[in-house]
Protein backbone atom coordinates (compact mmCIF):
# COMPACT_ATOMS: atom_id res chain seq x y z
CA UNK A 1 0.00 0.00 0.00
CA UNK A 2 1.63 2.89 -1.15
CA UNK A 3 0.46 6.64 -1.55
CA UNK A 4 1.89 9.32 -3.91
CA UNK A 5 2.43 12.00 -1.73
CA UNK A 6 5.68 13.03 -3.10
CA UNK A 7 3.21 14.15 -5.79
CA UNK A 8 3.30 18.14 -7.08
CA UNK A 9 -0.02 18.50 -5.23
CA UNK A 10 1.84 17.92 -2.12
CA UNK A 11 5.49 18.91 -2.68
CA UNK A 12 4.76 22.35 -4.01
CA UNK A 13 2.92 23.20 -1.06
CA UNK A 14 4.78 21.21 1.91
CA UNK A 15 5.43 23.69 4.08
CA UNK A 16 1.69 25.18 4.18
CA UNK A 17 0.44 21.97 4.65
CA UNK A 18 3.25 21.65 7.28
CA UNK A 19 2.09 25.00 8.85
CA UNK A 20 -1.95 23.48 8.75
CA UNK A 21 -1.04 20.45 11.04
CA UNK A 22 0.69 23.38 13.66
CA UNK A 23 -2.52 25.16 13.44
CA UNK A 24 -4.55 22.26 14.25
CA UNK A 25 -2.22 21.26 17.15
CA UNK A 26 -2.60 24.64 18.74
CA UNK A 27 -6.41 24.51 18.15
CA UNK A 28 -6.61 21.07 20.23
CA UNK A 29 -4.70 23.05 22.54
CA UNK A 30 -7.12 25.47 23.09
CA UNK A 31 -9.88 23.10 23.26
CA UNK A 32 -8.52 21.39 26.22
CA UNK A 33 -8.04 24.31 27.96
CA UNK A 34 -11.84 25.27 26.73
CA UNK A 35 -13.09 22.06 28.62
CA UNK A 36 -11.05 23.02 32.21
CA UNK A 37 -11.90 26.38 31.57
CA UNK A 38 -14.00 27.03 35.43
CA UNK A 39 -16.55 28.37 33.74
CA UNK A 40 -19.93 27.32 35.39
CA UNK A 41 -21.98 27.20 32.13
CA UNK A 42 -19.68 25.24 30.34
CA UNK A 43 -18.96 22.83 33.17
CA UNK A 44 -22.70 22.63 33.06
CA UNK A 45 -22.55 21.49 29.67
CA UNK A 46 -20.59 18.27 30.66
CA UNK A 47 -19.15 17.66 27.69
CA UNK A 48 -19.78 13.62 26.97
CA UNK A 49 -16.97 13.40 24.08
CA UNK A 50 -14.15 12.41 25.90
CA UNK A 51 -15.22 9.54 27.71
CA UNK A 52 -17.16 8.29 24.73
CA UNK A 53 -16.61 4.77 23.56
CA UNK A 54 -19.10 4.67 21.17
CA UNK A 55 -18.98 7.77 18.90
CA UNK A 56 -22.11 7.02 16.58
CA UNK A 57 -21.44 10.40 15.21
CA UNK A 58 -19.00 9.31 13.18
CA UNK A 59 -22.16 7.49 11.59
CA UNK A 60 -22.97 10.75 9.99
CA UNK A 61 -21.27 12.29 6.75
CA UNK A 62 -18.62 14.38 7.64
CA UNK A 63 -18.15 17.81 4.78
CA UNK A 64 -14.49 18.25 3.78
CA UNK A 65 -13.05 21.56 2.39
CA UNK A 66 -10.32 20.45 -0.29
CA UNK A 67 -7.71 21.12 1.46
CA UNK A 68 -8.39 20.01 4.63
CA UNK A 69 -8.94 16.64 3.09
CA UNK A 70 -5.62 16.83 1.58
CA UNK A 71 -3.49 17.40 5.27
CA UNK A 72 -5.99 14.34 6.13
CA UNK A 73 -4.57 12.42 2.90
CA UNK A 74 -0.78 13.15 3.97
CA UNK A 75 -0.90 12.68 7.41
CA UNK A 76 -2.52 9.26 7.07
CA UNK A 77 -0.54 7.88 4.22
CA UNK A 78 2.34 8.53 6.50
CA UNK A 79 0.56 7.40 10.01
CA UNK A 80 -2.30 5.36 9.01
CA UNK A 81 -2.36 4.01 5.54
CA UNK A 82 -4.63 0.94 6.17
CA UNK A 83 -7.24 3.26 7.43
CA UNK A 84 -6.28 5.56 4.41
CA UNK A 85 -7.13 2.92 1.85
CA UNK A 86 -10.10 1.73 3.81
CA UNK A 87 -11.20 5.28 3.21
CA UNK A 88 -10.45 5.66 -0.42
CA UNK A 89 -12.23 1.79 -1.04
CA UNK A 90 -15.22 3.93 0.68
CA UNK A 91 -15.53 6.42 -0.87
CA UNK A 92 -15.02 4.89 -4.41
CA UNK A 93 -17.91 3.12 -3.22
CA UNK A 94 -20.01 6.46 -2.19
CA UNK A 95 -18.87 7.94 -4.82
CA UNK A 96 -20.83 4.97 -7.37
CA UNK A 97 -23.94 4.77 -5.54
CA UNK A 98 -26.95 7.08 -6.18
CA UNK A 99 -26.40 10.61 -3.62
CA UNK A 100 -28.26 9.93 -0.59
CA UNK A 101 -30.07 12.82 2.15
CA UNK A 102 -27.62 13.24 5.28
CA UNK A 103 -30.38 11.27 7.43
CA UNK A 104 -30.05 8.32 4.94
CA UNK A 105 -26.65 8.71 5.45
CA UNK A 106 -26.73 8.51 9.17
CA UNK A 107 -29.29 6.29 9.29
CA UNK A 108 -26.96 3.08 7.47
CA UNK A 109 -25.31 3.03 10.35
CA UNK A 110 -21.86 2.41 8.49
CA UNK A 111 -19.40 4.87 10.46
CA UNK A 112 -16.34 6.39 9.15
CA UNK A 113 -13.38 3.83 8.00
CA UNK A 114 -11.19 6.40 9.76
CA UNK A 115 -12.97 5.13 12.95
CA UNK A 116 -10.72 2.02 14.22
CA UNK A 117 -11.48 0.28 17.55
CA UNK A 118 -13.50 3.39 18.92
CA UNK A 119 -10.89 6.08 17.65
CA UNK A 120 -10.48 8.17 15.03
CA UNK A 121 -7.69 7.14 13.56
CA UNK A 122 -6.57 10.96 12.02
CA UNK A 123 -7.20 12.37 15.01
CA UNK A 124 -4.86 15.39 15.52
CA UNK A 125 -6.02 16.38 12.10
CA UNK A 126 -9.51 15.44 11.70
CA UNK A 127 -11.57 17.27 10.23
CA UNK A 128 -13.79 20.86 11.65
CA UNK A 129 -16.63 19.71 11.33
CA UNK A 130 -15.57 16.73 14.05
CA UNK A 131 -13.72 18.69 16.43
CA UNK A 132 -16.20 21.24 16.51
CA UNK A 133 -18.90 18.73 17.42
CA UNK A 134 -19.76 18.07 21.02
CA UNK A 135 -22.55 16.89 23.29
CA UNK A 136 -23.43 17.74 26.29
CA UNK A 137 -26.20 15.11 27.25
CA UNK A 138 -26.79 11.11 27.22
CA UNK A 139 -24.60 9.81 24.36
CA UNK A 140 -27.07 7.19 24.02
CA UNK A 141 -28.75 10.02 22.00
CA UNK A 142 -26.41 9.89 19.31
CA UNK A 143 -26.96 6.89 18.78
CA UNK A 144 -30.43 7.16 16.83
CA UNK A 145 -30.77 11.10 16.59
CA UNK A 146 -28.95 12.87 13.69
CA UNK A 147 -28.83 16.06 15.93
CA UNK A 148 -29.83 15.64 19.45
CA UNK A 149 -30.88 19.07 21.35
CA UNK A 150 -27.71 18.74 23.70
CA UNK A 151 -24.85 19.15 20.57
CA UNK A 152 -23.30 22.06 20.28
CA UNK A 153 -20.49 23.13 17.89
CA UNK A 154 -17.67 24.31 19.21
CA UNK A 155 -15.27 26.84 16.99
CA UNK A 156 -12.32 27.32 17.08
CA UNK A 157 -10.80 30.42 18.16
CA UNK A 158 -11.13 33.24 15.82
CA UNK A 159 -7.71 34.24 15.00
CA UNK A 160 -6.48 30.97 14.96
CA UNK A 161 -9.58 30.06 12.45
CA UNK A 162 -8.46 33.13 10.23
CA UNK A 163 -4.67 32.14 10.04
CA UNK A 164 -5.81 28.23 8.71
CA UNK A 165 -8.63 30.08 6.38
CA UNK A 166 -5.68 31.98 5.36
CA UNK A 167 -2.87 28.78 4.43
CA UNK A 168 -5.78 27.02 3.21
CA UNK A 169 -6.36 30.05 0.59
CA UNK A 170 -2.57 29.86 0.14
CA UNK A 171 -2.39 25.96 -0.36
CA UNK A 172 -5.20 26.50 -2.81
CA UNK A 173 -3.35 29.80 -4.93
CA UNK A 174 -0.08 27.50 -5.19
CA UNK A 175 -2.18 25.11 -6.85
CA UNK A 176 -4.06 27.30 -9.23
CA UNK A 177 -7.19 26.10 -7.74
CA UNK A 178 -9.75 28.73 -8.50
CA UNK A 179 -12.37 26.87 -6.52
CA UNK A 180 -13.27 23.52 -5.27
CA UNK A 181 -16.72 22.41 -3.41
CA UNK A 182 -16.46 20.84 -0.13
CA UNK A 183 -17.18 16.89 -0.44
CA UNK A 184 -17.71 14.26 1.97
CA UNK A 185 -14.44 13.00 3.60
CA UNK A 186 -14.00 9.62 1.98
CA UNK A 187 -15.27 10.65 -1.10
CA UNK A 188 -13.07 13.49 -1.43
CA UNK A 189 -10.27 11.48 -0.26
CA UNK A 190 -10.58 8.92 -3.23
CA UNK A 191 -11.09 12.16 -5.02
CA UNK A 192 -7.65 12.84 -4.08
CA UNK A 193 -6.39 9.64 -5.11
CA UNK A 194 -7.46 9.85 -8.23
CA UNK A 195 -6.11 13.21 -8.91
CA UNK A 196 -2.08 12.04 -8.28
CA UNK A 197 -1.73 9.69 -11.13
CA UNK A 198 -2.15 12.88 -13.02
CA UNK A 199 -0.04 15.27 -13.89
CA UNK A 200 -0.09 18.78 -12.32
CA UNK A 201 -2.88 21.21 -14.49
CA UNK A 202 -0.66 24.67 -15.65
CA UNK A 203 -4.08 26.93 -15.36
CA UNK A 204 -6.18 27.84 -13.00
CA UNK A 205 -9.13 25.29 -12.75
CA UNK A 206 -12.12 24.59 -11.09
CA UNK A 207 -11.76 21.35 -9.18
CA UNK A 208 -14.55 18.87 -10.11
CA UNK A 209 -15.58 15.13 -11.07
CA UNK A 210 -15.04 16.22 -14.13
CA UNK A 211 -11.29 16.21 -13.97
CA UNK A 212 -11.27 12.40 -13.73
CA UNK A 213 -14.37 11.79 -15.51
CA UNK A 214 -17.00 11.33 -12.86
CA UNK A 215 -19.84 12.94 -11.80
CA UNK A 216 -21.47 14.44 -9.16
S1 LIG B 1 -21.16 13.53 19.87
FE1 LIG B 1 -22.14 11.82 20.96
S2 LIG B 1 -21.44 9.95 19.92
FE2 LIG B 1 -20.08 11.64 19.31
S3 LIG B 1 -18.33 11.48 20.72
FE3 LIG B 1 -19.80 12.98 21.58
S4 LIG B 1 -21.10 11.80 22.96
FE4 LIG B 1 -20.04 10.31 21.63
S1 LIG C 1 -12.55 11.71 10.80
FE1 LIG C 1 -12.40 10.81 12.83
S2 LIG C 1 -13.82 11.98 14.13
FE2 LIG C 1 -14.33 12.40 11.99
S3 LIG C 1 -15.95 10.93 11.46
FE3 LIG C 1 -13.99 9.99 10.87
S4 LIG C 1 -13.34 8.79 12.65
FE4 LIG C 1 -14.95 10.20 13.33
Amino acid sequence: MSFNVEHSLFADVASALDRYEELLAEDQVLRHAEYDRPDPRRRRLKIACNDCDTPWCCNQRVTVDFVEALVIYRWASRNEPRALAAAIARGKALHEQPAVTDSEFFGRGDPCPLLIKGQCTVFSVRPQRCRSHYMAGNPKRCRTELAPTETYKMSPDKALLREITQVADEVEFELLISSAPPGELSETLYFIDQLLPRPRWRVPIRLGWDLIGGSR
